[in-house]
């Protein structure tokens, strides 16, 4: 717990010498001191000179994480690409692609390639790897690390994903949902951060991801806080890949509005061309295609609304394919909330697009993987 306690300091910049940590930890020296050596002898942080004494005193040891320690991997991914990313314990990326995947294909298929790519680039650096995190856009169960009983992605169900990548790479494996990483992602962007943050992904899926006001993940029971994409939309009852009528997934997802366009069958895939038709058409401006977002819009900013009252975020962010290629999105969905909520739980209530754009997936990943490469049984 001590070398922890003293190497996340370290990390975060909130101390980078034994005086400094004594007084960030509140700890006594003498117990610095120990924890300090503990963490030279295990290669996990290293001195870089010193600092100059200001005023009397001996000048005191420059500590910082060090980069032989390893690095911490990321792969974000969606259903039709992954993200992957290396960084170095101070956080920079040593090595990042992006490459074209498809859950549809089964697991075999894509973990292989995110494994294929990770290695290869491992064996251009110095160090090993001490964690990889990836997400998946799907239900994750964190008992045993594996996803549930996504839609369209045959071979998935129960697959033992985080085994999978750990037997490849050699490494601890965290799986996480994808719009929690964005959640967790976006929270730690901002300055100061005030919570809870919710951050709604309306794409090719729906789904919220939740960060509470302390700052951590709200998973729920069973890992599927924030399911958004099956609450019910009144007056719908089209059939839903769940099985149940008119959830909020048949009237306001990438998927429900490329079947309208092309009269698909309600719960049946849709193909990469028509999705690229549905864009390349909103794009353009058909009136059709652009009363259909338009009519997203105003669903998910009621959805949204209910999650207001319950949940009272500080702030929102939307985000998500169908977000980035409408303009009028946010602002629809953002005038329906504030008609819908109460004032009371609209006061403090930002409702943003996302900092980070792209990475906030990546950039929660990295939190996840820092967190746990410096947690206590890894460093104790
Ligand atoms: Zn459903």
């Amino acid at each position: 717990m001590l070398s922890s306690t003293l190497a996340r300091l370290l990390a975060s910049g909130a101390a980078s010498s034994k005086p400094e940590l004594v007084r960030a930890s509140g700890l006594a020296r003498s117990t610095v001191d120990a924890g300090v050596q503990e963490l030279l002898e295990r290669g996990v942080v290293r001195t870089t000179g010193y600092q100059q004494p200001g005023g009397r005193g001996r000048a005191a040891a420059i500590l910082e994480l060090d980069p032989n320690y390893g690095y911490v991997l990321v792969a974000d991914c969606g259903r039709h690409s992954a993200y992957l990313k290396i960084f170095d314990v101070h956080q920079r990326p040593v090595a990042e692609t992006r490459i074209r995947i498809e859950f549809s294909h089964g697991p075999e298929v894509v973990l292989e390639a995110i494994v294929a790519w990770f290695r290869s680039a491992l064996s251009d650096l110095p160090h090993p790897a001490v964690v990889a995190v990836v997400g998946v856009p799907a239900p994750v169960d964190h008992r045993d690390g594996s996803v549930v009983r996504p839609p369209f992605m045959p071979g998935w169900d129960r697959f033992p994903v985080t085994h999978y990548i750990r037997d490849g790479l050699g490494c601890e494996v965290i799986l996480e949902n994808d719009v929690n990483l964005r959640a967790l992602g976006e929270a730690r962007a901002m300055p100061e951060f005030s919570g809870p943050l919710l951050y709604v992904k309306a794409g090719t899926g729906i789904g919220v991801g939740i960060v509470t006001s302390d700052g951590v993940l709200m998973r729920g029971a069973d890992g599927s806080s924030g399911e958004i994409a099956h609450l019910k939309v009144t007056g719908h009852d089209e059939i839903c890949v769940c099985g149940s009528r008119g959830c909020l997934e048949t009237v306001a997802s990438v998927g429900a509005l490329t079947r309208l366009m092309v009269g698909a069958a309600p719960a049946t895939p849709t193909t990469q061309e028509e999705r690229d038709l549905f864009f390349s058409r909103l794009r353009d401006g058909d009136p059709a295609v652009r009363a259909s977002v338009r009519r997203a819009g105003q669903y998910l900013g009621e959805a949204i609304a209910n999650l207001v009252h319950m949940i009272n975020p500080h702030r929102i962010v939307l985000g998500g394919s169908l977000v980035d290629a409408d303009d009028e999105l946010l602002a629809t969905a953002r005038s329906i909330v504030y008609q819908q909520a109460l004032p009371i739980s609209t006061r403090e209530l930002t409702l943003v697009r996302p900092a980070l754009g792209v990475d906030s997936g990546v950039g929660g990943g990295l939190v996840l993987g820092m967190e746990r490469a410096l947690a206590p049984d890894r460093l104790g």
